[in-house]
């Protein structure tokens, strides 16, 4: 079902609609089929999905937001309060990890969304195009590519 123009979103609204847990693509469908398992394909568009690359980033930039926040957090509690040690000790690890849990499925989303936005891995192609109109072939047919650097030689 094609219910979207075969144009791509842009990075910012893609990245957006990810992170709310929709397609970047129609925003209609979601993502996510559980936690953090992405749906092989768009239920509303067809955009595939499957082929995402996330990897390592979402947990990378959780625990680089949430060490930050809450690493703030401690220390202006301690500077400023005379927190007892069972406070620290109790209310700080589950903090943590409520944020860092409740952030890991919106920025994988986002994280997706990017991907999609940038054409990388199958997102170069969109749901409703013929394959070879998509962004990595608009790469390769890009003129004077060929011979300008030894990497590129067959
Ligand atoms: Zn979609």
């Amino acid at each position: 079902m094609m219910s979207e123009p075969s144009t791509r979103t842009g990075l910012v609204r893609s990245m957006a609609r990810g992170f709310v847990g929709r397609c970047p693509h129609c925003g209609e469908g979601r993502i996510f089929g559980r936690y953090l398992k992405v749906r092989p394909e768009c239920d509303a568009c067809g955009l595939e999905m499957h082929h995402h690359r996330a990897d390592d980033l979402p947990p990378y930039l959780v625990i680089f937001v949430v060490a930050h926040v809450i690493g703030y957090l401690i220390l202006e509690s301690e500077l400023n309060y005379d927190v007892p040690l069972w406070v620290s000790l109790s209310v700080w690890p589950v903090v943590t990890l409520a944020m860092a849990l409740g952030l890991l499925q919106p920025v994988k989303g986002a994280v997706v969304g990017l991907q999609y936005a940038l054409g990388m891995h199958g997102f170069a192609t969109l749901p409703g195009a013929k394959p070879e109109a998509g962004l990595e072939d608009a790469h390769l047919d890009r003129p004077g590519l060929d011979g300008a650097s030894p990497l590129f030689r067959p």
